[in-house]
């Protein structure tokens, strides 16, 4: 039997991932990139990824988080690379909420590996926050930082070693299925594969109009902020905050500045980044510097940098992983709605198992693989 041949559009943080995977099998492999991979233009941008075992809406996460943190060693270790910081995050919320209840429940589940804190115990450990009376504090001892572009970087690098090509600066116009097989279209000429995976992020419905009623597609703005003067981030953890609003923070690798950011609500709707708005006013920061006047007594909440990024939401946020609803041999990986970062090893390797039709291993998988999505006529 000839070894198929498969193509995968988009090389950023799903698409490395998955071109790796299968170069890891021996497959014959082709990436586009409408980029380079690595670059900062799509999801990936920004220097830092909040990895968390602690999962705030589905419990069912945990194992494929699991998975990913042994991808991510595997990864490291094929490559010698440092590819994340597990310095321990903080999950905070309010008791009343029903993320947080999940939050607890996941640290049950992770066991020492998760510490409880209460209010006042949290104050005195992390001061660098200031908690609501009514929130507690989860340490979540095996999270931390990931360096996504190098990330990024990393998986195509390992997957070109192990015999992968990638076409760069490289854009897909058009996917057609024909007979059995699809036909990929540049403005260089017509390729046909056996499969493709399409990993083509914010972009998805700009290339595929077929998926435009299962994603909302949305620019969302990260923003860097500075101690007040006299005040050091010493100590400062990353974190994640459900509720009043929900918000995640990261210090910077150097440790001078916090980036922050804020949930679904307050990202701009957008038709596509080819078109999206590059501009950020002060309307567009307002809701995140209210989240450093409220959380972090030692910040400026002026930022000293802030920048768009672009991501597609499923409307159920489970991460829309399966054939492309006409096209049988396209298998569509998108959706990742906000937290596609910590899982991407995991996807990666789902993703590279269905391009080669070899059955699942990860039945742990199973809710996202096999989750019904709703289309709706326009994306909210
Ligand atoms: C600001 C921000 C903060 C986030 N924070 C976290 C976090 O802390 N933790 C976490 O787990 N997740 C986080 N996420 C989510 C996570 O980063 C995304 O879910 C993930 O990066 C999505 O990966 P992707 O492969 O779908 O998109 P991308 O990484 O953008 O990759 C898509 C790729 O496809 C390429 N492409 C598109 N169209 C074409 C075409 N026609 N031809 C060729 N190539 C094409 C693009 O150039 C790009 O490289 C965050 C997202 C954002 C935007």
């Amino acid at each position: 039997m000839t070894t198929p041949r498969i193509a995968v559009i988009g090389t950023g943080t799903i698409g490395a991932q998955t071109l790796w995977q299968l170069a890891r099998h021996g497959a014959d492999v082709t990436g586009y990139e409408l980029f380079s991979p690595g670059h900062s233009r799509g999801a990936a941008g920004g220097e830092t990824r909040l990895f968390r075992h602690i999962d705030v809406e589905h419990l069912e996460y945990l194992p494929v988080t699991g998975r990913s943190d042994l991808i991510w060693r595997e990864l490291e270790q094929e490559s010698g690379r440092t590819l994340r910081n597990l310095t321990g995050a903080l999950a905070i919320g309010s008791t009343a909420s029903p993320a947080t209840r999940t939050a607890l429940e996941s640290a049950a589940a992770l066991g020492s590996r998760a510490e409880v804190l209460s209010r006042e115990e949290a104050q005195q450990r992390f001061p660098q926050f200031r908690l609501h009376e009514d929130e507690v504090a989860i340490l979540d001892k095996g999270a931390g930082i990931i360096f996504p572009e190098r990330t990024v970087r990393t998986a195509a690098d390992a997957a070109v070693a192990r015999g992968a090509r990638i076409l760069r600066e490289c854009r897909v116009t058009a996917i057609d299925q024909v007979g059995s097989q699809v036909d990929i279209v540049t403005d260089s000429g017509t390729e046909r594969y056996d499969r493709v995976v399409v990993a083509a992020g914010a972009w998805t419905a700009t290339l595929l109009p077929d998926m435009a009623p299962y994603l909302a597609t949305r620019r969302l703005i990260s923003s860097w902020y500075l101690p007040r003067a006299g005040s050091t981030l010493d100590g400062m953890l990353p974190y994640l905050r459900t509720e009043p609003d929900y918000s995640y923070g990261l210090p910077t690798a150097d440790g001078l500045a916090m980036k922050l950011g804020v949930g679904f609500r307050d990202h701009l709707p957008i038709e596509s980044p080819d078109t999206a708005p590059l501009r950020i006013t002060d309307e567009d920061l307002e809701p995140v510097r209210a989240v450093a006047r409220d959380l972090f007594p030692l910040l400026d909440d002026y930022p000293m940098r802030a920048q768009a990024y672009f991501e597609a939401y499923t409307h159920s946020r489970i991460e829309f992983l399966r054939e492309h609803p006409h096209m049988p041999s396209v298998f569509v990986c998108a959706g990742f709605s906000g937290k596609g970062f910590k899982n991407a090893p995991a996807f990666g390797e789902l993703a590279a198992r269905a391009a080669l039709g070899l059955p699942q291993e990860n039945d742990d998988a199973a809710f996202i693989l096999d989750a019904e999505h709703v289309s709706r006529p326009e994306s909210v």
